[in-house]
């Protein structure tokens, strides 16, 4: 039959019982949805017409059904017939309970689990929203308008408003706002009112609106705004208690465990060093949990213990809380190598594991390997597969107890070799391996791996989010079987879209090439992105975050090209960096003028018009020192800073200052300039400011800085590992420029002793508190050049800055 025909027989069949010609058409739209609603009607035995919301009920069960056949799905078909179910919400619930008790649903249960016959009235939906607003009183008090959303939405999740008309609770919330707020007024349009920038503080003006964009308050549990943890991907997961589950009995004793709290885990192999993709994977299970109350353990999966360093274990840690998240417990794989042992000689017991003997070649011919090395050939079994189950406990014992070698015998899980799923094809549960393990020494000559264990440590942990990449899409399907066979409790492994970076390398391998190489300074290198590196090149971690924020997260892969990272970081720099004087290629200024001890003091804003950063004093002296490039023999159109007859500007110096005459060395070089400071004439307006530095031994002045480096990127391409003759063939051979005898202006030690500044209106977002005397929280803009940190390798008399980022894309020390 053509598809047409398809279509016609089908909207015969919806008109029949009612549905509208409109409605019709958007069902068909959908084949899968259409295609299910059929086979409900067919079911439903509804021979006349069906009343309107009762027909609106079916198709909401078919939406959920979306073409799968969900066996028993006739007991909701009824009971949306004979009238027991009324709202979506009802059927939805039924749904979940048939589709998590399968053969075992009932109608009694399907009856309870949606609240049939539970009746919520109008009187006790009216006492609760008043006790609730009782009990949060000082918080709508202090949120006002802003906050009825989050309220709507906690409203309806008092337990025991579950069942009531959900059409009620909007009014009896309105009514409680207004008789405890008032009408709304000019407090509750503070909104607008921040949008027009105020001429006065441009900054706060900006901070404002980045702030909106990147979910503020967010994590302060205050109201949702922007945020990566209410859309997209995360914004549709579905809430603790909510997965579906093989033994539903299960669920009752994960929520008794867990309080119906969120629980995630951030799981890393510590096999390495954590880059850039590791904190989208740290903030997505860390914050998610922090933003909805809940728990985030860190679990190293440790399962691997002939690449696992104790380094890693501790930069791991250090990462995260750099991040500014705290773990709600540190576990690691290894600490439930008992019980996973445990629940394999259960699998074998219950025939779902064999031991195996073939080889690896073997194994990969009976998973359908082809020649060519492609999949897709025929599968079969090995002749283990159906040996006696005491034989493969036995085997497995010997394993555990050393009488194999590597390779010589594995457990594998018996699965479903006419799956579709590679992942169900009988895959490894335990292999041996000879290597002792940081944790459990000697104990183990046998390892799970990571199929094995991932989904029952998730399981012990009461996991209620397993987020990971899709790369683990296909294994969601193993990680059920797992924990199903071995009748315990399912988490809900959901998979979100990686994030990559281009232009750069961030492999272990690859960055071990590098390291070994000498190419770079170490793994922190700050042309790397490691988290270690980014660190060490003083982008702040709430930079990070909000980067992070603006992305969201879906499921698909962000690709994003390092130089829009950059330009994150220098944003926020912005808002969050006092500015000070630096001069890189310094050049006396000697004014003939003034006296010896000459001291004018100037006040400079550390941040124009950002009040809070305060200010600092700095004298004016008879000896001061411009850059080389702010001054040149000759005027020309376009330059408008010192030259002969061509007065300039020092920041925020009363009067101009103009060459007199200059010294120069046998090459031709300047060493020295003389000068005039012009107090002695009206002032005229100079063509433009440059930034400088007192030469004064009083007041310390200047600041001498061992060496200044400069980073450019680190490879000449946008994708270096596609290079044809490897990345190391696209390495730009410029990428760090080192710069000696730069100084720059005393305030320096004042902001060096202030850091971290924790600027409040950026950091309050995440609530990240930088740790105190780490050199890399010491950061600032310098004038006209770019933003800069303090290097780990500062000595007591030696200060090495890095460059963070330079002031704008592209263009590094400005030269007009
Ligand atoms: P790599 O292979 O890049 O070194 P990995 O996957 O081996 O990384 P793990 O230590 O296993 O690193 O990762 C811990 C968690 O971080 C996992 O949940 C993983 O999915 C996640 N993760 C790793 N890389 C990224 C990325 N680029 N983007 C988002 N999440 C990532
Ligand atoms: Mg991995």
């Amino acid at each position: 039959m053509s598809a047409s025909g398809d279509e016609e027989e089908l909207s015969h069949l919806f008109s029949k019982i009612g549905f509208q010609e409109s409605k019709i058409k958007e069902i068909l739209k959908n084949k899968k949805v259409s295609n299910s609603l059929k086979n409900i009607v067919l079911e439903s035995n509804a021979a006349n017409e069906l009343d309107k919301p009762t027909s609106a009920l079916l198709h909401n069960l078919a939406t959920l059904d979306k073409g799968g056949d969900l066996v028993n799905r006739k007991l909701i078909t009824d009971a949306v017939v004979d009238g027991r179910l009324k709202t979506n919400l009802q059927v939805s619930e039924a749904f979940k309970y048939v589709k998590a008790t399968g053969d075992n649903a009932t109608v009694e249960g399907l009856n309870e689990a949606s609240g049939v016959g539970v009746e919520v009235t109008l009187d006790q939906v009216k006492k609760e929203v008043s006790d609730y607003f009782e009990q949060n009183k000082e918080f709508v008090l202090a949120n006002r308008y802003k906050c009825v959303p989050s309220l709507l939405n906690n409203i309806k999740n008092i337990p025991s408003l579950k069942w009531a008309q959900p059409q009620w609770f909007k009014p009896v919330i309105d009514e409680n706002v207004l008789a405890l707020l008032g009408p709304k007024d000019e407090r509750d349009l503070v909104k607008e009112k921040k949008k027009k920038p105020a001429a006065t503080d441009k900054e706060t003006t900006k901070t404002a609106s980045k702030k909106k964009l990147t979910s503020a308050s967010a994590l302060n549990n205050d109201v949702p705004q922007r945020s990566m943890f209410s859309e997209g991907f995360l914004g549709d997961l579905h809430k603790p208690g909510e997965n579906p589950q093989a033994w539903p009995e299960l669920m009752e004793e994960h929520l008794k465990a867990t309080g119906g709290k969120v629980y995630t885990r951030f799981p890393p192999e510590p096999n390495g060093f954590l880059h850039i993709g590791h904190s989208k994977a740290i903030m997505v299970n860390f914050g998610y949990a922090k933003y909805h109350d809940g728990h985030c353990y860190l679990r190293y999966d440790d399962t691997n213990p002939e690449a696992e360093e104790e380094r890693y274990f501790v930069s791991i840690k250090n990462m995260i809380e750099w991040l500014g998240f705290k773990p709600w417990k540190i576990t690691y794989s290894s600490d439930y190598f008992d019980k996973l042992y445990e629940l394999a000689e259960k699998l074998i017991s219950i025939d779902k594991g064999y031991v195996c003997h073939c080889t690896a070649e073997e194994v990969k011919l009976q998973r359908g390997m082809k020649p060519d090395g492609t999949l897709g050939g025929e599968r079969f079994a090995c002749k283990h597969r159906n040996r006696p189950i005491e034989e493969s406990l036995e085997e497995f014992r010997n394993m555990r107890d050393g009488k194999y070698k590597v390779g010589e015998a594995t457990l594998r899980m018996k699965q479903d070799l006419e799956s579709p799923s590679p992942q169900m094809w009988d895959l490894v549960a335990y292999r041996v391996l000879n290597a002792p393990h940081h944790r459990t020494g000697d104990k183990w000559k046998i390892y799970p791996t990571y199929d094995f264990t991932h989904c029952l440590v998730d399981s012990f942990e009461n996991i209620s989010h397993s987020l990971c990449t899709t790369e683990f899409r296909l294994s969601r399907e193993s990680y059920e079987w797992l924990c199903d066979v071995l009748h315990v409790y399912r988490p809900a492994q959901r998979e979100y879209g990686r994030l990559n970076l281009t232009n750069t390398v961030l492999s272990k391998r690859k960055i071990a090439k590098l390291v070994t190489g000498g190419i770079v300074r170490g793994w922190d290198d700050p042309r790397l992105f490691t988290l270690e590196a980014i660190r060490r090149r003083g982008v702040p971690p709430g930079a990070i975050l909000s980067f992070i924020n603006t992305l969201g997260v879906t499921t698909s892969t962000t690709n994003i090209q390092t130089i829009r990272l950059d330009s994150a970081i220098r944003q926020y720099l912005d808002v969050t960096t006092p500015r000070l004087m630096m001069i890189l290629d310094p050049i006396p200024v000697e004014i003939d003028n003034l006296p010896h001890d000459y001291e004018e003091f100037v006040t400079i804003p550390y941040k124009p018009g950002s009040e809070k950063f305060g200010e600092r004093s700095i004298p004016f002296t008879k000896t001061v020192y411009i850059d080389r490039s702010d001054y040149r023999d000759e005027v020309s159109k376009d330059y408008f800073r010192l030259a002969p007859g061509q007065p300039v500007g020092l920041m925020k110096v009363p009067f101009n200052v103009s060459v007199k005459s200059v010294e120069k060395d046998s090459t031709g070089k300047v060493i020295k300039i003389h000068a005039h400071y012009d107090n002695d004439i009206a002032f005229k307006k100079p063509k433009t400011y440059i930034q400088w530095v007192p030469s004064s031994v009083k007041h310390k002045s200047p600041v001498s800085i061992e060496e200044i480096r400069i980073h450019h990127p680190l490879f000449l391409s946008e994708n270096p590992a596609g290079h044809p003759g490897g990345f190391l063939e696209d390495i730009n051979p410029n990428s760090e420029e080192i710069i000696r005898g730069a100084i720059i202006e005393p305030a320096f030690y004042e902001v060096q002793a202030k850091s971290p500044l924790n600027m409040p209106t950026v950091n309050e977002e995440f609530n990240i508190k930088e740790q105190p005397n780490t050199p890399e929280s010491v950061r600032f803009q310098a004038l006209r050049i770019g933003y800069f940190c303090l290097d780990k390798d500062t000595t007591k008399d030696k200060l090495i800055l890095n460059s963070v980022v330079t002031l704008k894309e592209d263009v590094g020390k400005s030269s007009d």
